[in-house]
């Protein structure tokens, strides 16, 4: 690996963002039920409207961000930029269109960049959700954006 990426470690209690557009809410708090005594074990998130509807359902706590439509899915994006979240479980609705899509990609994105894992529907969930590493620390790579910050500026300073 060459020096542009350092070595990130994500423990084994993960992080977690929950995140279901409406039409999938449904979905995702049957989902949450079926894998509670795995999902006890870890720390849970969510975009406000999921969260609430979360605990109110299944009894787990999830603390809750701004709703999707109003900066949820930017603030998830944030904390993965931070290193605050680990995993991404994201039902989304692909037959219905979102005010919010520009921030949905942008949170694509975003974990594409930090190498974060993300269900985009129910079958990637069922199969992040029973891999060993749920259990395990897992080391990636990931940009090191204090050199990239770096080179950038020496290369384009006057
Ligand atoms: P919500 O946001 O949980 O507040 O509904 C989810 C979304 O639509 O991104």
């Amino acid at each position: 690996m060459n020096n542009s990426y350092v070595t990130l470690t994500i423990g084994r209690q993960k992080n977690i963002a929950l995140i279901a557009h409406d039409g999938k809410k449904a979905d995702l708090i049957r989902w949450c039920e079926k894998n509670k005594e795995i999902l006890k074990l870890h720390f849970l998130n969510g975009t406000g409207t999921t969260a609430r509807l979360i605990t109110d359902k299944t009894g787990l706590p999830v603390r809750g961000f701004s709703s999707g439509p109003l900066g949820g899915d930017q603030q998830i994006g944030a904390k993965i930029v931070e290193g605050r979240i680990d995993l991404v479980i994201f039902f989304s609705d692909p037959l219905t269109a979102q005010p919010h899509d520009p921030d949905v990609r942008a949170l694509l994105r975003i974990a594409e960049v930090y190498d974060i894992p993300i269900a985009h529907n129910a079958a990637s969930a069922d199969f992040i959700i029973s891999s060993p590493l749920m259990g395990e620390e897992y080391v990636h790579y990931v940009i090191d954006f204090n050199k990239n910050v770096r080179d950038r500026a020496d290369a384009l300073r006057q």
